[in-house]
């Protein structure tokens, strides 16, 4: 069967970054196993046109869209010319479609939902609509019929001793896998055993505990060494790998075969981000032997109340400094992931943040706006207080933060979100650029336009885990 995958994301001028999605190269993977004819279709804005030549080139018999919490806008629009103009079935499945099923399913088009990981449902389903059988009790689909929604059972997800498939980076282009300083993502981990309250893993792994069984698991070495040198073999341009999610640098024995299978010259430089408060020093001299060269640290926040008591991060003052010391003792780059505009965050909370990530010693920080993604603890926080304001994630995308809140507006987010990598690498001109922060030269502050003046030379945050 033809199937045309759709992956909406920004708009080109608000990120740049590769479009690669390892869940949707896995459920790729999966259908061409089955003897399917997957082909993916970036979608950055609503353009009917574009659908229309795409729909006509690949001749599709199903639909399938992965969403994302800040595209739901995007995604009921094309769903629904979809089944209007192409009369095509359509199925969602992606974070959003598993911490808020009865939204995505109630889209019009939409014939069913997956929730959880969708890389053998898809398929499954394909397959027992194809001869007609009882496709309706497919397992981890949600699905419309004429009595109403029937909710099966989640699907096992994958056992480590299945995670060997190859996942499908040939429905990307190259420029869509290699950034521009030659990094490609990797996954060798599903899952999570940590319950952030800001991150929609927490809900998936809620859903399979519930169903006795595991959430985190681990790739096989051998598998993960065989996608490594495919990489090598398949994008020249390649010079270092990211690994993707907060779990794969916590397992000791893990990272020793790891270093061990890709030992001397088939050793690729990596980043890896790390759940901080489980960082300790054997583990950060485990990474610097497997050929890690620097790993994210998520700080959060400065204050103690917001990381633990909102976020239930588990994170301590004393956990962080220690984290990045033990990197650094391994010779370890750190960039500190940092988020303004979270939850009765003020000005005294964003100082706080800045400091805490100076006296870190942090190589690098990444400061990024708080988005309170739907299905997540922390999002139930901002809708009881009331500080939901109702521009969503356009708001996010175009740089503002979602939230209105009492002690800090979303204008302020926005200068604070500039101008707190100021405070971490010159503390000494904080006070002055606070100061400058109070006088406006018509919408802007005198504070905006003189930190440019003092140099930037932090990154831009790399989305969620
Ligand atoms: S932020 Fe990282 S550690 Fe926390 S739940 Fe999400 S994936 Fe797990």
């Amino acid at each position: 069967m033809r199937i045309l995958i759709l992956q909406p994301l920004p708009p080109r001028e608000v990120d740049d970054r590769p479009a690669y999605v390892d869940d949707v190269a896995r459920l790729g993977a999966r259908l061409r196993e089955r003897g399917h004819e997957p082909s993916l279709m970036i979608v950055r804005e609503y353009d009917e046109e574009a659908l229309r030549l795409k729909i006509a080139d690949v001749r599709p018999e199903l639909l399938v869209v992965y969403l994302e919490s800040y595209y739901t806008t995007l995604v009921r629009r094309l769903a629904e010319h979809v089944s209007q103009r192409h009369y095509l079935p359509i199925i969602v499945g992606g974070p959003h479609a598993t911490v808020a099923p009865h939204e995505t399913l109630s889209l019009i088009g939409v014939e069913g939902i997956v929730l959880c990981e969708w890389d053998r449902a898809v398929p499954d389903y394909i397959e027992a609509r194809r001869v007609g059988s009882d496709c309706i009790h497919t397992e981890g689909l949600w699905l419309r019929s004429e009595t109403g929604t029937v909710r099966n059972r989640l699907r096992a997800p994958e056992k480590p001793e299945e995670m060997v498939v190859l996942p499908d980076r040939s429905l990307y282009s190259a420029g869509q896998i290699v950034d521009s300083r030659g990094c490609v993502d990797i996954q060798a981990t599903r899952g999570c055993t940590f319950y952030c309250a800001h991150c929609q893993q927490d809900l998936a792994a809620g859903l399979y505990e519930e169903g006795g069984m595991p959430s985190c698991r681990r790739r096989p070495i051998e598998a993960l060494a065989a996608e490594v040198e495919h990489l090598r073999a398949a994008y020249p341009a390649m010079r270092s790998l990211r690994f993707v999610g907060c779990t794969f640098p916590l397992d000791a024995e893990y990272l020793g075969r790891f270093a061990e299978a890709l030992s001397g010259p088939l050793r690729v430089p990596f980043t890896a981000r790390a759940k901080t408060s489980e960082l300790t020093p054997e583990l950060a001299g485990l990474l610097g032997r497997c050929g890690c060269q620097e790993v994210e640290l998520e700080v959060l926040s400065g204050s103690d109340f917001i990381r633990n008591d909102i976020f239930h991060l588990d994170l301590s003052e004393r956990q962080i400094l220690g984290a990045f010391a033990a990197c650094r003792a391994a010779g370890l780059r750190t960039r500190a992931l940092v988020q303004v505009g979270l939850p009765y965050d003020t000005i005294v909370t964003i100082e706080q943040t800045g400091r805490l990530v100076r006296r870190a010693g942090a190589d690098d920080v990444d400061v990024s706006i708080y988005y309170p993604l739907p299905g997540t603890k922390a999002h139930q926080v901002c809708l009881e207080n009331g500080w939901l304001s109702g521009r969503g994630a356009d708001a996010l995308l175009a740089g503002e933060s979602a939230l209105d809140m009492p002690g800090l507006n979303a204008a302020a987010i926005k200068r604070y979100a500039a101008l707190l990598p100021h405070l971490v690498r010159n503390p000494k001109a904080w006070p002055a650029l606070m100061k400058l922060e109070r006088l406006h030269l018509g919408k802007r502050s005198l504070a905006d336009l003189v930190a440019p003046l003092l140099g930037q030379r932090w990154g831009k945050h790399r989305g969620t885990p």
